[in-house]
């Protein structure tokens, strides 16, 4: 009994203590803020005392979420919401749903991604298999020759075989796989070897190309532009572009022969590569050419070049590259930069590929042409637009947003 009594009354000093009363701790609570909880933390009351010791208590529950819907396609049946605290995002499928069901069949011949004459391409960056699978058959059904499916977007426990054939067998139409070190959930640490398994992957599911980034493997691709040079003017190429400082091209003979390599294999597989770069730079119209037949030279089926530059005279240089391209490579390429226009014309002096968003989201930043747009614009992969079309256009509500 004794011993208990002995035991509250150490409590109770030890509270007193605690209350910051005390002069012999010399602790008084100078300030008190109230942190109010958001979806993402916890509140509590923050303490702050002479002696700069912090304390927090009073911690209260994270609130759900405060979802706004952001949609400002107009694709029935489908609205986006953005969490307004967050950014977290939500697809509701409203009216008509779209069927999730997926028959895999191994023995269907793979579909091409390459041997079209345009490809009106729409970028699928989805969270879930089940999401991916109903926005490519939405794009599907507004026009889309071909998907680009970010299968880095893919939460991890989605990036499976059986996951991944259920978005490559959901269409018949070509499937392109991207792996790059972004999520709907901003950046993620995927190494090169990662990336290429994960590519290895989606082509073993059935994809029918993947996307082989230039700087694959390279530490600096900017030194290796630098330091091998003249190596490969040597060899007869002309490395004019290595004067724009261009991003992800990588010169390095010994990282080449890896992607080399990657290539082969995935060529092996029965599937197609398509090699991009991402200049961040504005290149003139010889530049670019030049830049085009260097990376024809790797081997690939689709040479991807996007630069910077949105005004009229960068256009001109990308169209006049275009043209030449379209003349003078074997193999398909892809030219645009930083602009509607841009995005818009290139595919009219062949370029390859017109990249497109079934629906703008905050992921796909309004960049792209809008699907249905651009599927007017072609018939059968036949151009059929004129000037008074091209007029109409850019007079729409939809361009104007897409800027
Ligand atoms: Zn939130």
């Amino acid at each position: 009994m004794k011993k208990i009594v002995f035991f509250l009354l150490t409590c109770l000093v030890a509270v007193f203590l605690l209350g910051g009363c005390s002069a012999e701790s010399g602790r008084v609570p100078v300030s008190k803020t109230v942190i109010d909880p958001t979806c993402l933390t916890e509140g509590y009351t923050e303490w702050t005392y002479s002696d700069g010791y912090v304390m927090r208590d009073n911690f209260t529950a994270k609130t759900d979420h405060d979802f706004v819907p952001f949609t400002e396609g107009t694709q029935p049946g489908l609205i986006r919401y953005v969490c307004r605290n967050c950014g977290l995002e939500k697809t509701e499928y409203v009216g008509e749903e779209i069927s999730t069901e997926v028959t895999v069949d191994p023995l269907r011949p793979r579909p091409s991604f390459a041997d079209g004459e345009v490809m009106i391409c729409s970028m699928i960056l989805e969270n879930t298999t089940e999401d991916a699978v109903r926005a490519i058959r939405a794009a599907e059904a507004n026009g889309a020759y071909g998907f680009m499916v970010y299968v880095s977007c893919l939460r991890k426990e989605d990036r499976t075989l059986e996951d991944l054939q259920q978005i490559m067998y959901c269409t018949d139409l070509p499937v392109l796989a991207i792996a790059y070190n972004v999520s709907l959930f901003g950046a993620q640490s995927l190494s090169f070897d990662d990336m290429a398994d994960l590519l290895r992957l989606s082509v073993q599911a059935g994809a029918a190309a993947v996307d082989l980034q230039g700087f694959m493997w390279s530490d600096d691709t900017r030194a290796s532009l630098t330091q091998y040079r003249a190596y490969w003017e040597a060899k007869g190429f002309d490395m004019s572009f290595a004067s724009a400082n261009p991003a992800e091209v990588c010169a390095d003979p010994a990282v080449l022969e890896k992607q080399r390599a990657f290539t082969d294999e995935i060529h092996a597989m029965g599937a197609e590569v398509l090699l991009s770069v991402h200049a961040s730079v504005q290149m003139n119209a010889g530049q670019i050419v030049a830049l085009g037949k260097f990376m024809e030279a790797q081997g690939i089926d689709i040479a991807k070049i996007v630069l910077s530059g949105s005004s009229k005279d960068t256009v001109l240089e990308h169209l006049e590259a275009c043209k030449v391209l379209s003349e003078e490579l074997q193999c398909k390429f892809s030219v645009h930069g930083q602009s509607t226009l841009s995005r818009l014309m290139c595919p009219m002096f062949g370029s390859y590929i017109a990249f497109c968003v079934d629906e703008y989201t905050q992921v796909q930043t309004n960049i792209q042409i809008e699907l249905d747009t651009m599927a007017d614009l072609f018939e059968d992969g036949e151009l059929k637009c004129d000037l008074e079309m091209l007029v109409d256009l850019f007079a729409s509500p939809e361009m104007k947003g897409a800027r």
